[in-house]
């Protein structure tokens, strides 16, 4: 078995190489991975300028390492596109350090990079813990490399790849694991002002709202000290939207002649 290991949180972060030490056992394991910190950047590529790729010395012995100065899902473009000639039988992104849940899914780059080996049809993983400290890492590096085995002679369905969350817990004290859907309108951008003396600056804050109570949302199964695997797809882009009123599109091509010799 071929694995291709990546991240968001930069290619010498403990999470990866703990699960690439353990994934070692049962895989030859490519490392690909943005060569610093890339967190949040989502699905954003590099397309106005060139990449630049170092072959790296790995942290973990007979591990092949590749630093890439782009994005988490430049990486797995490029480790897919270019770098790896054999057959990768699975992508896996992480470990990642804190939570991909609910709708901050659409700016991780745990999942923007996972997202890239899924478009490409390859069995895609991406695995996270729910902490930015006290990661238990040795438990989340063991089930990721328990589903690869499991993946690699059964395989997932090709129309999803999963996204995983282990609560920040030691494996005793974890009560399950839950298959769960995304929470929804989980997270909010709030703004924070200081100054340095000479101008204000903003850092962006990313806060729960906890506005879903549904239960079976990988939010609530973290919180109740379950781990949450979250089946992901990319079903909105082929889903007609059927809230659109007619009135807002049906004149819109003649009213918008209209306006050519108004001068709006
Ligand atoms: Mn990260």
């Amino acid at each position: 078995m071929e694995i291709l290991l990546t991240n968001d949180d930069g290619i010498f972060a403990p999470g990866l190489w703990r699960l690439a030490r353990e994934l070692k056992q049962i895989a030859r394991v490519v490392v690909v991975a943005p060569d610093r910190e890339q967190s949040g950047l989502g699905t954003a590529v590099t397309l106005r300028q060139p990449l630049r790729v170092q072959k790296v010395r790995p942290l973990v012995p007979e591990v092949e390492a590749y630093s890439v100065e782009g994005t988490p899902a430049d990486s797995v473009i490029l480790a897919l596109g270019k770098l790896l000639e054999n057959q990768i039988d699975l992508v896996i992104s992480g470990i990642n350090s804190g939570p991909n849940l609910g709708d901050d899914v659409l700016i991780s780059g745990t999942v923007g990079a996972a997202l890239q080996g899924y478009l490409r049809g390859f069995p895609t993983l991406a695995i996270s813990i729910a902490s930015i400290d006290n990661l238990y890492l040795d438990s989340a590096a063991r089930l990721a490399t328990l589903l690869a085995k499991k993946i690699g002679t059964s395989s997932l369905p090709s129309d999803i790849f999963l996204n995983i969350n282990l609560p920040s817990l030691p494996l005793e004290k974890i009560k399950g694991v839950r298959v769960t859907k995304l929470a929804s309108k989980s997270h909010i951008d709030t703004v924070e002002e200081g100054h340095d003396g000479r101008k204000a600056y903003y850092w962006l804050v990313r806060q729960k709202t906890n506005k879903d109570a549904n239960k079976k949302t990988d939010i609530w199964a973290i919180e109740e000290g379950n781990i949450s695997i979250t089946p992901l797809h990319t079903e909105l882009l082929s889903k007609p939207s059927p809230l659109i009123p007619d009135s807002l599109c049906s004149d819109l091509l003649q009213e918008l002649r209209a306006t050519e010799n108004l001068g709006i």
